[in-house]
């Protein structure tokens, strides 16, 4: 699905404006935690420990939201390196083992060329994977089947590109979503923030590269990135 120009505004747009007040939104909502924190035992004295428990949760979710913007959203240029595009993904296959192995899958890697490099900022492009891979590894644990969850991550050269393939094979998308999946706060998970495929989306687009999906509910998701190769 590629995006159009409107969209891009949109999210730059939403980058600036959350860049700035997000500083704001953080301090009140740092003290308003520790006071429920403080009011807790009294709460619970009086049986509504279930209010401090939802208050709490709620501060965290807008908290992740904020974390996640300030994250990713600095309109700044890349800090680029050239690097082994397989290198990284090790790395992140590495992150991610534990949290694969308590969801049920297995995350297999294969490479067609070892030598792939790009010139990318390893951090952000790293987030970007990351993204994709934990929305694998959530489309598989949500899916609570027999068969095994499996999450391939495929590299090759396609042209003047380096191509990743991150598949699964968890519970897909219908075309509503598919046609959401890139907006800022879509979401369809019940603690989600709806910010990880915009924002991956901006990354991948400031590095001159984009991101193909396609997906059939109830077999399957394949996320295609493509990055341009270094000289
Ligand atoms: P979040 O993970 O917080 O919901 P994202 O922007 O990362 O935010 O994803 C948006 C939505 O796209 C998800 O809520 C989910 O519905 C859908 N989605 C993303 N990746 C997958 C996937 N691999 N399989 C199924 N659905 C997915």
């Amino acid at each position: 699905i590629e995006q159009s120009a409107y969209q891009n505004d949109k999210l730059a747009m939403l980058g600036k404006i959350a860049a700035s007040i997000a500083h704001e939104i953080r301090n009140p909502l740092t003290s308003i935690r520790g006071f429920i924190q403080l009011l807790q035992p009294h709460l619970t004295l009086l049986g509504k420990e279930e209010y401090s428990r939802i208050i709490l949760t709620e501060i965290d979710r807008a908290n992740d939201i904020i974390y996640e913007f300030l994250n990713s959203s600095k309109p700044s240029a890349p800090m680029t390196q050239k690097v082994r595009i397989n290198n990284l993904l090790k790395e992140v296959i590495l992150l991610s083992d534990s949290e694969a192995l308590m969801k049920g899958c297995q995350i297999q890697f294969e490479t067609y060329d070892e030598e792939i490099a790009v010139s990318i900022d390893v951090k952000q492009v790293k987030q970007v994977v990351l993204n994709i891979v934990r929305n694998a590894m959530d489309a598989i644990g949500e899916l609570q089947d027999e068969r095994g969850g499996r999450i391939d991550i495929i590299t090759r050269r396609d042209g003047r590109d380096a191509e990743i393939t991150i598949r699964d094979n968890g519970h897909g998308m219908d075309p509503v979503t598919q046609a959401k999946l890139f907006d800022p706060f879509f979401t369809t998970k019940a603690a989600g923030t709806g910010l990880g495929l915009s924002v991956s989306y901006r990354i991948v687009r400031n590095h001159g590269g984009k991101i193909r999906v396609a997906s059939n509910a109830g077999e399957g998701t394949e996320f295609k990135i493509y990055l341009p190769l270094a000289e």
